[in-house]
């Protein structure tokens, strides 16, 4: 008998490797809201839980064309390993969006990344030591805290309000010593709040006299449907500086961070980052232990269909997609909402944020919204710190408006009853991340 096959498995699956993960992934949780989400993409769902654009706008027509042009026209380059920095016709694209906040920049500032999603995790990985605390608006972004909490970072928060983060109380996050503030200024996700022009000049004054770099996080800043046009950070720190005359220099203190998931499509994977030179030489290493290069293809892709305007013209339809199916939301909330609920009126972006009177739970609703076959996400993940249960995100820009009036009635009934306290006793809940 041969003893080094055994006929057994001597060790169970589950036991090999429960004891095996990295100690920085025991913070990462499989949420049970997530699992119960898994749910949202049965088609009979009414789902205001995921952060997807409507795909009826994306442009089917114009990258069919641009892929059959790069696959025709420059097929082996295109097909071909590449250099990690991205494709230089579409960093130089990214200097030209960066040049309409009148901030010079060279290809040499910008990394192109697999996603806006994989700058965080590489800004992650270069400034985040075990322990290190980083500064978020509170609620913030949820993949942000996923990407930071993978390399074990702390974080101390400021509250928001309708004008976006609460600067009167930054100074006193300041003093813990941040390694790094992570702000979207713009429509956030989760709240659909904007940073009043008062308060980013406040936020780049304080940030500048503490020494603290912030990492601005912009996907939506051309989704706005209305309201007037507010300067980035990254353009206020550059004034704030007093780089005069019209052309402002880069100065580096703001990380900027884009993405082409709103304005083209989220499954290209396509996003960037704007850094001083030496940030960028070390995010590039850093990006080779992970995937090398995003794709070659279909970086091309994006140039092709991006060249010449394509996008701001683009846009144009998309707002107004998405103006009309967040009236309708709205609208709806309006008429369908129990007093005693609050919402954010968002002026872009896709989200707004829903805040229940207190005592009640969003997890234990959802539960029953999902009975409804309704979905939203629980607020309780977007906090840092803990909270934030009485709160919870819809998304507008997925469904028709008519699903919108559908869902958001629905959920009504379902609020209702436990703002007036009709609802029976709940038994155990899935709260949590
Ligand atoms: N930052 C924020 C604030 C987001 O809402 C998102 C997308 N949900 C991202 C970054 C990631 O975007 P991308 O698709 O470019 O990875």
């Amino acid at each position: 008998m041969n003893t080094l096959l055994p006929t057994e498995p001597a060790v169970a699956a589950d036991l090999l490797w429960a004891h095996r993960f990295a100690q920085r992934t025991l913070g990462v949780s499989a949420s049970a809201i997530r699992e119960l989400l898994k749910l949202t993409e049965h088609p009979e769902i009414i789902s205001f839980a995921g952060g997807l654009p409507a795909p009826e706008v994306f442009p089917l027509e114009r990258l069919a064309e641009a892929a059959r042009l790069v696959l025709e026209e420059q097929g082996h380059a295109a097909l071909q390993y590449s250099i990690t920095e991205g494709y230089l016709p579409l960093r130089e694209l990214v200097v030209r969006h960066m040049a309409g906040f009148g901030i010079k920049v060279t290809p040499g500032h910008v990394l192109i990344t697999s996603g806006a999603q994989q700058a965080l995790d590489l800004i992650g990985k270069l400034l985040i030591n075990p322990g290190d605390v980083v500064l978020t608006e509170e609620p913030t972004f949820l993949g942000a805290l996923q990407a930071f909490t993978a390399y074990e970072a702390r974080y101390v928060t400021v509250g928001i309000d309708d004008d976006g983060m609460r600067v009167d109380q930054l100074e006193e996050a300041l003093r813990v010593g941040p390694k790094f503030l992570y702000v979207v200024p713009n429509f956030q996700n989760p709240s659909g709040t904007t940073l009043s022009l008062e308060r980013r000049k406040r936020l780049v004054e304080l940030a500048s006299r503490y020494g603290a770099p912030i990492v601005e996080d912009d996907p939506y800043g051309q989704l706005r449907y209305e309201g007037q046009y507010l300067p980035p950070l990254v353009e206020l720190d550059a004034e704030y500086h007093g780089c005069a005359h019209g052309e402002r220099s880069f100065r580096g203190g703001v990380l900027y961070l884009g993405s082409f998931s709103k304005v083209l499509a989220p499954g290209l994977r396509l996003g960037f980052v704007v850094a001083p030179e030496e940030v960028i030489a070390k995010l590039v290493q850093l990006k080779q232990g992970t995937d090398l290069h995003t794709s070659t293809f279909t970086q091309r892709v994006a140039y092709e269909a991006a060249r010449g305007g394509f996008i701001d013209q683009h846009l144009i339809g998309v707002r107004e997609v998405y103006r009309e199916r967040r009236d309708a939301m709205l609208r709806a909330l309006e008429r369908h909402f129990p007093p005693g609920v609050r919402w954010t009126k968002p002026q872009g972006g896709l989200f707004l944020w829903v805040t229940l009177p207190p005592g009640l739970d969003s997890a234990v609703l959802l539960e029953e919204a999902l009975e409804r076959k309704v979905a939203f996400v629980p607020g309780a993940p977007f906090f840092p710190l803990g909270g934030g249960a009485e709160t919870f995100r819809l998304n507008f820009s997925y469904c028709s408006p008519d699903r919108i009036e559908e869902g958001v009635r629905r959920l009504g009934e379902v609020l209702g009853r436990h703002v007036r306290g009709e609802a029976s006793p709940e038994p155990a809940t899935t709260r949590g991340s």
